[in-house]
């Protein structure tokens, strides 16, 4: 009766929506991130897998990140089911919802990374790695004398590189399987480390005597450290959004993290997302941010001190206060290309290009390359590599150790 069975519910042909269950026969299971397809329409419901059941109870889900295309169908996964994560992670889940004027019924747990813990009969040791997401996890679990690592999402040229690499250097030993991301499989994308961003930023920042507008999402907080520190080194000052602020406010006490308040840094109040704020009951926020604010019509002076984050939303209210681009400035988008060729990316990109701005794509990715992904599971040496959160890993299997292909919603027998 040790029987353990393990199902990738989602994401073993696909980018992201991961969700995997273990099972045992005696009646236990966890669930591995319940994460939204990329793909799936913004307002979309009913994203459950249809292979998993939520009628039994679970011992737990256990959240790898908080990315959307890790936790984004929490809101359908029965709201007595224990939820575990990091604590950073709750917060951001908790922040990412009440944006968006919802509260979600869960009871989150927050876990210790390498510190193991029990449920039912699985024992979890959560592993902090580095990914463009904070707070990113690892996940060790053992069960009935059976051993399973979750890889999440994770790279190994960030700011915490020195966190895979060793458990690279000391990997855990025994591994039945080994469930790993294949997002870079068949790119080529870059994968310089940030603090080569930090220079190519610097380098930008100088040779432009306008101002610098950049899209990065808020919640890559390695990018906002490197584009912080690059400002600090350029004389520049940092103008990030009330969303991007709110991030760093709830981050700042897990680490040394630049916050509002902190020198060459502000936050520009615009009408739209005050608003926003203001609906779902979080004004005591934005009038907290008054003191560190600059209004956007400060970035129509003296342009060669601005380094401004820019999106679509900030755009109507950058216009309205005459911030309208120029050949003097340039506009860098730090974010996967891909993104460009989607409506906002589009808008973006025209908008400058009507200004007649210098155009500068500086970024590198949140997930590790292929040869450290081949590097990586052959460290971890599996009996068994479970491909997930990948869309070629077929055409690239060469040089991992021993694949099993599974397809969703197909069980696998961990046992025997
Ligand atoms: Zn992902
Ligand atoms: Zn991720």
């Amino acid at each position: 009766m040790n029987d353990v069975w393990l199902t990738v519910h989602r994401a073993t042909h696909q980018i992201g929506g991961n969700c995997i269950e273990l099972t045992t026969a005696d009646g236990h299971r966890i669930i591995l991130d319940v994460g939204r397809p990329l793909d799936a329409p913004r307002d979309a419901r009913g994203l459950l897998p249809t292979s998993l059941s939520i009628d039994a109870p679970s011992d737990g889900v256990l959240i790898s990140h908080p990315h959307q295309d890790h936790y984004g169908i929490l809101e359908d996964i029965p709201p007595e089911w224990p939820v575990h994560s990091g604590e950073p992670t709750a917060w951001l889940i908790r922040l990412s919802s009440a944006i968006l004027g919802k509260s979600l019924p869960h009871i989150f747990t927050s876990w210790k990374s390498g510190v193991s813990f029990e449920l039912g009969p699985f024992k979890v040791t959560p592993i902090f790695t580095d990914h463009s997401a904070f707070d990113a996890h690892m996940l060790l679990i053992d069960v009935h004398g059976k051993r399973i690592l979750y890889s999440g999402d994770f790279r190994t040229h960030g700011r915490k590189s020195a966190l895979p690499r060793r458990l690279m250097n000391a990997p855990p030993g025994n591994l039945d399987v080994l469930l790993m991301e294949g997002t870079n499989l068949g790119s080529d994308k870059s994968c310089i480390s940030e603090s080569e961003l930090e220079s190519e930023f610097v380098r930008l920042f100088r040779v432009t005597c306008g101002r610098v507008f950049v899209a990065w999402s808020a919640q890559n907080v390695d990018r906002t450290v490197t584009l912080y520190r690059a400002c600090l080194k350029t004389g520049r000052t940092l103008v990030v959004d009330l969303y991007t602020a709110e991030v760093m406010e709830t981050l700042a006490d897990f680490g040394d993290l630049p916050r509002p308040g902190w020198r060459n840094l502000k936050v520009v109040i615009t009408k739209a997302l005050a608003r926003m704020y203001r609906r779902t009951g979080r004004a005591a926020f934005v009038d907290q941010m008054a003191q560190h604010g600059v209004s956007a019509a400060k970035l129509a002076q003296a342009p060669s001190k601005w380094v401004a984050m820019v999106r679509p939303s900030l755009i109507r209210d950058y216009v309205i206060k005459d911030v309208v681009p120029n050949s003097d400035d340039a506009w860098c988008w730090s974010m996967w290309r891909g993104y460009l060729d989607n409506e906002d990316g589009a808008s973006v990109q025209a908008w400058f290009a009507d200004g007649g701005s210098r155009a500068a794509h500086l970024h590198t990715s949140g997930h590790a390359s292929p040869s450290e992904l081949r590097a990586f599971a052959v460290a971890m040496n599996p009996k068994h590599l479970v491909p997930i959160h990948g869309a070629a890993w077929d055409e690239n299997a060469d040089g991992f150790p021993p694949i099993t292909r599974l397809c969703d919603g197909q069980p696998m027998a961990c046992h025997g």
